[in-house]
């Protein structure tokens, strides 16, 4: 079978990570991508498995190489998704980028045949539930979350497939359609 590079994008909180965790646990041909970045790792964090941690020049270095799919700078640190890593897993499985709309969409101007999926919630409602349920993020950051949240919904239309997660394992069965081709709405 093909394999798929699918970037999968949407509002913090939407369950992008629980959907695609899920899903590279069930499926022995499906991994999700590992970015490089340069900040330092937090506790409990490993060389490869959260990240890929690279100094700046060792990044700088790669860049210059050409081997970032997309990359770009946040707090000062910067992150990017591997070229070679991406293709060379391509090659025996299909890669989940689980990634934002911007870095989506230049993924996409570099790799046409990238699948982009976006998870959107029910309600605004629903998210913010979520958001405060999660319990990971203070009032101040749920607020900057939601700020951005708009902007990304109106984004949609340049996805290649929209699935709303309610009911959440229909949107896991959702999003193993679209790898699999056969996606009906
Ligand atoms: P994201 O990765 O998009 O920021 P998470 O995967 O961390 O979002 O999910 C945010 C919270 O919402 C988590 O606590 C998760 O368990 C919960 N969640 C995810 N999907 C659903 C769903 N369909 N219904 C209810 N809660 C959900
Ligand atoms: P953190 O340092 O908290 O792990 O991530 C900080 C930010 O970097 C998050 O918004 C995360 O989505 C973003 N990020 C992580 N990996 C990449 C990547 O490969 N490319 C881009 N553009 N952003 C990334």
């Amino acid at each position: 079978m093909k394999h798929v590079l699918m970037a999968v994008s949407g509002p913090s909180g939407v369950g992008k990570g629980t959907i695609v965790k899920t899903l590279v646990k069930r499926r022995a041909d499906v991994v999700e991508s590992v970015s490089c970045t340069t900040r330092a790792p937090r506790q409990g964090e490993t060389h490869g498995k959260e990240y890929f941690f690279l100094t700046k020049d060792e990044f700088l270095t790669r860049l210059s190489q050409d081997d970032f799919l997309e990359y770009d700078e946040h707090f000062g640190n910067y992150y990017g998704t591997p070229k070679s890593f991406v293709e060379e897993t391509l090659k025996e499985k299909s890669v989940i980028l689980e990634i934002d709309v911007v870095g989506a969409l230049r993924v996409k101007e570099k790799f046409p045949e990238t699948v982009l999926v976006m998870i959107v919630p029910p309600s605004v409602e629903e998210l913010k539930s979520r958001l405060q349920g999660r319990g990971s993020e203070t009032a101040e950051e749920i607020e900057n979350r939601l700020s951005r949240l708009s902007y990304e919904l109106s984004q949609q239309d340049k996805y290649d497939y929209v699935i709303v997660n309610d009911d959440l394992e229909k949107a896991i069965q959702d999003v193993e359609s679209v790898l699999d081709g056969t996606y009906r709405k």
